[in-house]
C-alpha cells in the first residue's frame, strides 16, 4: 500500500529513533528537560520569537494561542475552512467561549475577506478579540498566503481592527521551502505561531507555540489546564530536532512529487479539476459520475489509501515516507481510479 492520505502518516527513521533513545531528559514539568529547552530555543530562533514552548499536539498550540489572545464572549476572525473552525472540535467556543467569525469568499483568508467579514460597530454586535491565519492552508490543498498579503492582512488586523493575529502555521514549513520566504518573516506576521512537527518533518508528534516572553508564559498556564504539561518529553522533541535538521532542507522532493502526481492526473483523467498545488497537498474535484468513496475504494484496491475531502473532492498528500517512485506509481492507479 501506499498511503497518501496525509503527511501525517510517516513513521519515524531508524536515525530519528536513535536521537529519542540517545535524547538526554529530565523533568520538564518541574525544572525543564535540556531537549526540550533546546527545541524551544531552536524553534524561537527560527521563528525570530522571545520564546517557543512544546506542545503534544498542533491544536493544543492552536488552543494556547486562542487562550492567550482570546476573551470570552468575543469573536474571532478565521477563514470559513481552517483547520480552527473544521477539525479541533470547536475548541474555540468550547475552551475559549469565542465565536467564531467566519471569512467567506477565497479559498485563504485576503485582506479583502477579511475586510468584507468586519461587522459595522453597534451597540448590539459582538466585538472581536483575534485573527487567526493559516499557512499554508491546509483546507485549500497546501495553498501558500504570499508574505505581501499576510502583512497586509496583520497590517489591518493590528492597526484598523487592532487585534492581535494567531497564525496556524502547522505547516509554515512548506511554505518557506516553497517560497524562500525566512520563517520568521512570516512569523512576524502573527502574535503567536503554532509549528508542528508530525507532519513535513517527520516526527511522531509534536509542535511548539511560538511568541513574546509574556504570551509564552501565559500559553505555558494554558497548556498546563488543557493537560499538556510532560515529563520526560525530551525522547519526542529530540526527534522533532532531528526532523528540523534533517527533514526541512528535503520538504521541496515533496513538492516536487506533489506536482509531478498532480500532472500526471491532469494529463490523465481529462474531467477531473487538479487544483495546482504550491507545497505538498493535491486536491481533486471530481466529475459529476464519481464520488469520492466511490474513487478513494477504487484507489484502495489499487494499492493507494488517499482521503475523501468532502463527497466531491479527494486529498492526495505527499511525504517522507512516499518516493518520487510510489508517487508517480499512485498517480498511475488514481488515473485508473479516476477513469
Ligand atoms: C494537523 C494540523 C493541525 C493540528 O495538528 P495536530 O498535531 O494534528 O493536533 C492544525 N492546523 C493545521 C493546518 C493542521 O494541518
Amino acid at each position: 500500500m501506499i498511503d497518501l492520505r496525509s503527511d501525517t502518516v510517516t513513521k519515524p527513521t531508524a536515525a530519528m529513533r536513535r536521537a529519542m533513545a540517545e535524547a538526554e531528559v529530565g523533568d520538564d514539568v518541574l525544572d525543564g528537560d535540556p531537549t526540550v529547552l533546546a527545541l524551544q530555543e531552536r524553534v524561537a530562533a527560527l521563528l525570530g520569537k522571545e520564546r517557543a514552548l512544546f506542545v503534544p499536539t498542533g491544536t493544543m498550540g492552536n488552543a494556547c494561542g486562542l487562550w492567550v489572545h482570546g476573551r470570552h464572549g468575543t469573536e474571532a476572525y478565521a477563514h470559513h475552512d481552517s483547520h480552527i473552525v473544521n477539525w479541533e472540535i470547536a475548541g474555540l467556543s468550547g475552551l475559549r467561549g469565542l465565536q467564531p467569525r467566519m471569512v467567506q469568499g477565497a479559498p485563504v483568508m485576503t485582506l479583502d475577506t477579511l475586510k468584507a467579514a468586519v461587522r459595522a460597530p453597534s451597540k448590539h454586535a459582538p466585538t472581536a478579540s483575534v485573527v487567526c491565519v493559516e499557512n499554508t492552508h491546509n483546507g485549500a490543498g497546501g495553498m501558500v498566503t504570499p508574505l505581501a498579503e499576510l502583512r497586509a492582512i496583520t497590517e489591518f488586523a493590528r492597526g484598523t481592527l487592532q487585534l492581535p493575529v494567531h497564525l496556524d502555521g502547522a505547516r509554515l514549513w512548506n511554505a518557506h521551502v516553497a517560497t524562500g520566504t525566512p520563517l520568521a518573516d512570516f512569523a512576524a506576521c502573527a502574535d503567536t505561531v503554532m509549528v508542528s512537527f508530525s507532519k513535513g518533518l517527520g516526527a511522531p508528534l509534536g509542535g511548539c507555540v511560538a511568541g513574546s516572553t509574556a504570551h509564552i508564559a501565559e500559553a505555558f498556564m494554558a497548556r498546563k489546564r488543557l493537560g499538556g504539561g510532560m515529563r520526560q518529553s525530551g525522547i519526542v522533541a529530540a526527534a522533532a530536532l532531528h526532523g528540523l535538521e534533517h527533514h526541512l532542507g528535503r520538504l521541496h522532493e515533496d513538492h516536487a512529487n506533489a506536482k509531478r502526481l498532480a500532472t500526471i492526473i491532469a494529463d490523465g483523467v481529462s474531467d477531473a479539476q487538479v487544483v495546482p498545488p504550491d507545497t505538498n497537498i493535491v486536491m481533486i474535484d471530481l466529475p459529476a459520475r464519481l464520488d469520492a468513496d466511490t474513487v478513494t475504494a477504487r484507489a484502495k484496491a489499487l494499492g493507494v489509501l488517499i482521503s475523501a475531502w468532502n463527497a466531491r473532492r479527494i486529498r492526495v498528500v505527499t511525504h517522507l515516507d512516499a518516493s518520487p517512485e510510489q508517487v508517480e506509481q499512485a498517480a498511475r492507479m488514481m488515473v485508473k481510479a479516476l477513469a
